[in-house]
């Protein structure tokens, strides 16, 4: 029963099926276990028939322009006959409100596009919970045959450095302004970049545009390249005119091109993948622990004993660790 359930979604989803497409990533992003189990498995016999795509990670924050910026650049790769997924990490959305990324209402043109999929980002709640599903129905895209996937994230908490995990390259959107360019080096964020680009470089924001191209690209030459294959570049462009749109493609094939003909794709890809399951690792022995009766019924108890100091540490966290290998 189940196995022809599998079928169903696996040959749906191998056919490019855009229906059978979402009721798989429905099931991934499903709270009930039987579904989500069942979501696992498709994932897993589709796993041959994924990474062929650019994965490709943008961010920015609110307001630099994601959105019109991936309308414009999914409807350019459209045109040029790619097919376009766009995805969301987004941990602070809910459906019935919130802010909802990837959203249909946001990308007018894309949404409609034949080539093109957008599916917003799931309502997991935590950033480990959205970041599973995210990467799952990456995966699933690939198999239906999406040979662009584009992973959007707004700068909340850890949440680009999980995007930045999950694709080849991670592009940042910036804006001309002081405070931006000191915002962005402490969070870090330019350290994931493998590209940055000024938006809104159109009318009177041209020059400003270009002035603050140059202070990232100074900023960037402090730090050290990840690899001697690839300094990220900082570009200008405008999500609305289209300048420079069609140039930052071009630094994410040339990106490609150099990093498969050095062999560090693949490395980036096979590390990747290691670490994510690492993370499942992490996540599932959490959750193994959270749900144990044994280690319900007495985490409260230790929690306090340890915070009066009648219980050290060391042996509070021993005694639950226990219970966990031996629920009796
Ligand atoms: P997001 O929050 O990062 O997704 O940003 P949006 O795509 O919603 O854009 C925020 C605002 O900036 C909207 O009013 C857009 O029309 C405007 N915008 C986006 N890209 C550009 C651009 O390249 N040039 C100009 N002038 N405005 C832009």
């Amino acid at each position: 029963m189940v196995a022809k359930d599998t079928d169903f979604y696996t040959d749906g989803v191998r056919s490019g099926n855009r229906r059978i497409l979402a009721k798989t990533i429905t099931l991934i992003e499903s709270a009930h276990p039987a579904h989500r189990q069942l979501g696992r498995t498709v994932v897993d016999r589709l796993l041959p028939d994924t990474g062929k795509a650019v994965r490709l990670g943008i961010t920015g924050v609110p307001g630099v322009g994601k959105s019109t910026f991936i309308e414009s650049f999914g409807m350019m790769l459209v045109e040029k006959g790619h097919q376009v997924a766009v995805l969301a990490v987004d941990p602070s959305s809910t459906r019935s409100g919130g802010s909802v990324m990837a959203d249909k209402t946001r990308m007018e043109k894309l949404s409609v596009a034949p080539g093109a999929f957008i599916r917003p980002s799931p309502s997991g709640g935590t950033l480990g919970g959205v970041a599973r599903m995210t990467r799952e129905t990456l995966l699933v895209c690939e198999a239906a045959g999406f040979d662009v996937v584009i992973v959007e994230t707004v700068g909340v908490g850890q949440s680009e450095t999980t995007v930045a995990s999950m694709v080849d390259f991670f592009l940042v959107l910036m804006l001309a302004g002081a405070g931006d360019e000191l915002q962005g080096i402490k969070k870090g964020v330019l350290e994931l970049a493998d590209g940055v680009a000024i938006n809104k470089a159109d009318g009177d924001n041209i020059e400003k545009a270009e002035m603050a191209r140059r202070s990232y690209e100074m900023a960037l030459h402090l730090l050290n390249p990840a690899t001697p294959n690839w300094s990220p570049p900082v570009l200008t462009c405008s999500a609305l005119t289209l300048a420079g749109v069609d140039q930052l493609w071009e630094t994410v094939q040339d990106h490609r091109r150099r990093l498969s003909a050095s062999g560090e794709l693949d490395q980036k890809r096979s590390s990747q993948a290691l670490a994510w399951m690492w993370s499942r690792i992490e996540d599932g022995l959490k959750e193994r622990f959270f749900s144990n009766p044994a280690i319900k019924a007495r985490l409260r108890h230790i929690e306090a004993s340890v915070r009066r100091g009648e219980l050290s540490a060391t042996i509070g966290a021993e005694t639950l660790l226990f219970l966990l290998d031996n629920p009796g």
